[in-house]
């Protein structure tokens, strides 16, 4: 043990491996920090790995190049819209290191961009319909070489222990972690510690000065000589953490990677007089549970109904998918996704993608000729799951639905490749799915400023301590306003960390 009971020392340590905590970690790394990256468990990237990596960073060289006329104005008016007033400053801080960010990771010879159309999820002035989120490039696996092997696989394998595909290039959430580790790796000033999860945060008069963690070899202490970053996630998988907070759905339905993300790196900034906010808050979004009782993110429906208890529709079923699963926290589950022979297979995209015959077989989904008897078998009200599908059916046939204007919006026009939304549910057999109330992980947490300090009670910094992703409390609020937020705002102010860490 070194000077003052110390097992190693950094400049910079990072908890978490996330999109935060890897853009954070290369932006210490390579301005010359030496710089720790721990991640609890034996694999990189957390449920930013499973994603699809779709990044909301507008009015940047991306956008430029694929001729989008995104600016931070656009971006701005469009945030404006939806956020009012609220967190002005750090709105303000966030599109400002929007395009000096990706400047910067373009030009590391490992990152690299391209712009893929998602439209931005509220009909709001400054939206642009094609959105403006871009997604990692593509990377093959022999360019990672060994490092490979600790990117978190896709979440379907991942789940099941199955490890990577053994070929095909990394694609989507892990073609970010992979470029990032192979950018930090890289710097020469980068370290990757796994199975290392932080326990505590070190204070000496009144600054943070390193960690407490637990590795495989029992707890070690980590100094951090300019400061420590928090990206470890929300507390999606803390059941108790999610009862105290009353943060709607379950541990059971997060699509974060099992057990991982339990709000580690935010109680033990509360332990140190930290301040929180947003804490019933998530990135919610509708799941069908598959054969092992694990959600499937599903977003994009273009076919199908989805009805409550009581065997009625209460949504327009092609919202934005936290949209859906704020409708969802706010209406009487179990909840069902009705559908027909008419779709070929789901008429929506899952992650990961379900299989009919797998689903069928297991029971996870149900089948019958007719709906009194696919009403007996999902539990739901005969009468009332007759009249809904005849009233859906009505407006189909009208082209408009009268109750929730489903296909009016760009978004439901999008999955739906322009065709109509409100397609009727008539052509036996009929299939039924539970759906539940999924997240992509929470999004309250430590309070943090422009700079992603940490904040106390009384909103001082705490020297020393930053936060970033879900392990802060989003600076948008109960709002999810385009594809890429969660990932372009973790990586932004990851980013301004650094910034804050250098000068
Ligand atoms: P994570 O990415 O979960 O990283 C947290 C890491 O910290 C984990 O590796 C965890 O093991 C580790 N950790 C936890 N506790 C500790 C500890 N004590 N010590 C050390 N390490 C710890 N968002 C987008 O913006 N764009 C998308 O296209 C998109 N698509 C998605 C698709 C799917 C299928 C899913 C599931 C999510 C998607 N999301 C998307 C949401 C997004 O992935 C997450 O909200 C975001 O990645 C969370 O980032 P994070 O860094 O806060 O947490």
């Amino acid at each position: 043990m070194g000077r003052a009971g110390w097992d190693d020392e950094y400049d910079v340590v990072v908890a978490g491996s996330g999109a935060g905590a890897m853009a954070g970690a290369l932006a210490a790394a390579a301005g010359g920090l030496r710089t720790a990256v721990l991640e609890k468990t034996g694999l990189l990237g957390g449920t930013s790995a499973y994603s699809g990596a779709a990044i909301w960073l507008p009015g940047t060289r991306v956008q430029e190049r694929a001729g989008l006329g995104d600016s931070t104005e656009g971006a701005r008016t469009y945030l404006r819209a939806l956020l009012g007033d609220d967190e002005e400053e750090r709105r303000e801080a966030f599109l400002e290191t929007a395009p000096e960010l990706v400047d910067f990771l373009e030009k590391d010879p490992a990152v690299e961009f391209r712009f893929q159309a998602f439209p931005d999820y509220f009909d709001a002035p400054g939206r642009l319909d094609m959105g403006r989120s871009f997604v990692p490039v593509e990377l093959s696996a022999e360019r990672l070489g060994e490092l490979a092997a600790l990117v978190r696989p896709p979440v379907d394998r991942d789940r099941a222990g199955r490890g990577h595909a053994a070929s095909g290039p990394l694609a989507q959430g892990r073609a970010l972690i992979g470029r990032l580790l192979l950018a930090i790796t890289a710097t020469g000033a980068g370290e990757i510690r796994t199975r290392t999860a932080l326990t505590d945060l070190v204070l000496e008069d009144g600054r943070v000065t390193g960690v407490a963690a637990e590795t495989a070899d029992g707890p070690v202490r980590l100094r951090a000589r300019r400061g420590v970053l928090l990206a470890a996630g929300g507390f999606e998988s803390s059941t108790a953490l999610r009862a105290e907070r009353g943060v709607p759905g379950g541990a059971g339905w997060t699509m974060a990677p099992d057990g991982a993300n339990t709000g580690d790196a935010i109680e033990a900034a509360v332990r140190i007089g930290a301040s929180t906010g947003l804490l019933d808050q998530a990135w919610f979004c509708p799941g069908l549970l598959g054969p092992d009782g694990r959600p499937a993110f599903t977003l994009g429906f273009r076919g199908g109904l989805v009805v409550d208890a009581s065997g009625r529709r209460f949504a327009n079923e092609s919202l934005p998918y936290d949209r859906m699963g704020r409708r969802m926290a706010a209406a009487q589950g179990p909840f069902h996704l009705v559908w027909d022979s008419r779709a070929d297979g789901l008429p929506a995209i899952s992650v990961p993608p379900l299989r009919a015959e797998d689903q069928l077989a297991s029971g996870a989904w149900v089948q019958a000729d007719a709906l009194p008897e696919l009403a007996e078998m999902t539990g739901l009200p005969a009468d009332a799951l007759a009249a809904t599908v005849e009233r859906f059916n009505g407006f189909a046939a009208k082209g408009a639905d009268e109750d929730f204007h489903r296909g009016e919006d760009a978004y439901d026009l999008y999955f739906s490749g322009g065709g109509p939304c409100v397609v009727p549910v008539d052509r036996p057999p009929y299939l039924a799915a539970r759906v539940v109330l999924s997240d992509l992980g929470t999004k309250g947490g430590l309070r943090a400023d422009a700079d992603a300090r940490v904040l106390t009670g009384s909103g001082r910094p705490v020297p020393g301590l930053y936060a970033a992703g879900n392990t802060s409390a989003s600076f948008t609020g109960p709002v999810y306003p385009g594809p890429g937020v969660p990932i372009g705002s973790a990586m932004a102010f990851a980013y301004r960390a650094v910034q804050d860490i250098r000068r």
